[in-house]
Formats: structure tokens, sequence, C-alpha cells
């Protein structure tokens, strides 16, 4: 059976894998015991329809009203990304960019690289760049924050919950459904599984 080497993300030491991890097998890290990698039955397809689900829920959480005020009978609802712009108008610009980077850009940036991947993979496309696009995945994970943006909003919630009448339109449950989705593939697709499909596409 084929085998691979791969640097823990805890501790560096590197670790042979082979090439094929059974299915529910998971293999840990001898010496910091950090999860490199679960198998999983059709991985790849799996993946592929958790990411276009993700695109799809991340779409809508932008289109419709995500959240409604009622102050003293007077009612306004915002959209998601009136979250971001509002920081704008208030002089916040480098704060609205990045908060907009993290929540809206880099997450679509991630699911179009893994996606790109995915379909190489069962195309059966070479590509040279697809070490490139695997380096960039690698890069970005770091500064995916869908799920802390939802706590923060959550935080801010329960501060207002009093303070006014709050109701949750379609977008914030469409986001709420997007951070699930989002967060289970990174649990997913971790870097033995992504560096292994480049290895079977080229
Ligand atoms: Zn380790």
């Amino acid at each position: 059976m084929q085998s691979r080497k791969i640097a823990c993300n805890g501790c560096d030491l590197l670790i042979e894998l082979p090439s094929v991890i059974a299915e529910d097998k998971k293999w840990s890290c001898p010496r910091c015991l950090h999860t490199i990698t679960r198998g999983h039955k059709d991985a790849v397809s799996y993946a592929l329809a958790i990411a276009i689900s993700c695109l799809i829920s991340f779409a809508l959480s932008y289109s419709f009203s995500f959240i409604g005020f009622d102050v003293s009978g007077q009612y306004r609802d915002i959209k998601l990304i009136q979250t971001t712009l509002e920081l704008f108008n208030q002089g916040y610009y480098f704060l609205s960019i990045l908060v907009f980077a993290l929540i809206g850009f880099l997450p679509v940036v991630y699911l179009y690289l893994l996606i790109r991947i995915l379909l190489a993979n069962i195309w059966g496309t070479t590509g040279k760049d697809l070490s490139y696009i695997a380096k960039s995945i690698h890069r970005l994970i770091p500064w995916l924050m869908v799920d802390v943006f939802l706590i923060g909003v959550l935080v801010a919630l329960i501060k207002m919950w009093g303070l006014a009448h709050l109701s949750f339109g379609f977008s914030f449950w469409a986001y709420i459904v997007f951070v699930i989705q989002f967060s289970y593939l990174l649990y997913l697709v971790d870097q033995h599984k992504l560096w292994q499909w480049v290895k079977d596409a080229q």
C-alpha cells in the first residue's frame, strides 16, 4: 500500500500515513495526539455536496432580511451586508473591510478553491496549479472565522434583548445553516485528504 508523509499541525512531527484511510478510522500524532485525519466513505462527493450547499446557504444569508428591530413602534430590518456597511459609514473603514473579508470574501474563496480541487479529482483533469491551490487553502484556514462572527452576533442580540423587540429574518437562519455546514466542511477536509485529492488528480 502506498503511503505519504505529512507534518503534524500541532508539533511538526513527520508522520507516515497510508494513502487510503479506512472508514471511521482516526489517525493522531503519536507525540502530541493532534488528530491528523479521519477515514470517510466517499469523502470527495460528500465534501463537494456540502461545499455547494454552503454556497447556496451563503447566498441566501446575504439576500434577505437578517434581523428586524422594533423600538417603540418603529420597525427596521437589516441585511447581513449592512452590518459591515454600517461600520464603513461610521468611519471604521479598516474594520469594515476586515470584517467583510473574514466573514464574506475569504469563505467564498475557500469554497471556490476547494470545489476546483474536488472537481479536478472527480473529472480526472490534471492541473499544475492544484498544488498551489492546496497551499492557498492551507494558508486561508486560520483566517476563516464565520463561527466567531455568529457568536459575536448572538452576544450582541442577548444584550439588545430587553431594549428592542427582535425578529429573525430568513437570512439569519440561512447564515446559521451556513456556519454549521462550513464548520463541518473544515472538520471533514483535513490536510491529509486535501493533498491526497491533489495527488489523485495529477
Ligand atoms: Zn504532533
